[in-house]
């Protein structure tokens, strides 16, 4: 069997086949992927769905296409070698405090502001555009954002407060 024969990396791969499986890239072997997909087909599948709704076939393809990528040894190389140099290649250029961003707070917020947290904020870019970050981006881990205008990306860093304490 020649190379030209071996199962090929899609072109245009998606950035977060682990994810859709759930799966840590670093501790994954093939007995946790198959376990992993047997998981995420089954709540996936259409098949398997109630007859009221059905999951969306797009989600259950990517599933299954992040399968057959990752339990096959050498596409799950050249995938991780290309995840690798996307993920190098998505660096931010340079960071930002979020205080040092302008906060935006709700409309029909407390025109004060003194006792709302912003529900977003912005930072403007020297090409005129601006990076912008919400609270609901934050609370999901965004934390590179890319300007609205350029290819520029930053990084926005921030310090969590206990609510709690
Ligand atoms: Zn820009």
């Amino acid at each position: 069997m020649t190379a030209s024969n071996a199962a090929r990396l899609p072109e245009h791969p998606r950035p977060d086949l682990y994810q859709l499986l759930d799966l840590d890239p670093s501790t994954a072997d093939a007995a946790a992927i198959r376990a992993a997909y047997r998981r995420a087909a089954l709540a996936l599948h259409p098949d398997k769905s109630s007859s009221t709704s059905s999951a969306p076939p797009d989600a259950f393809m990517a599933v299954a296409d992040a399968y057959r990528i990752l339990s096959d040894a050498n596409l799950r190389t050249a995938y991780d070698q290309w995840l690798a140099a996307y993920q190098a290649s998505r660096e931010p250029h340079f960071t930002v405090d979020l205080d040092d961003m302008v906060p935006h707070y709700a409309p029909g917020a407390d025109e004060d502001g003194d006792d709302e947290d912003p529900s977003s904020w912005t930072h403007a870019c020297r090409c005129g555009g601006e990076f912008s970050v919400t609270v609901e981006d934050l609370d999901q881990g965004v934390s590179v954002v890319q300007c609205s205008g350029c290819t520029l990306r930053c990084r926005i860093v921030y310090y969590t407060v206990d609510e709690n304490a």
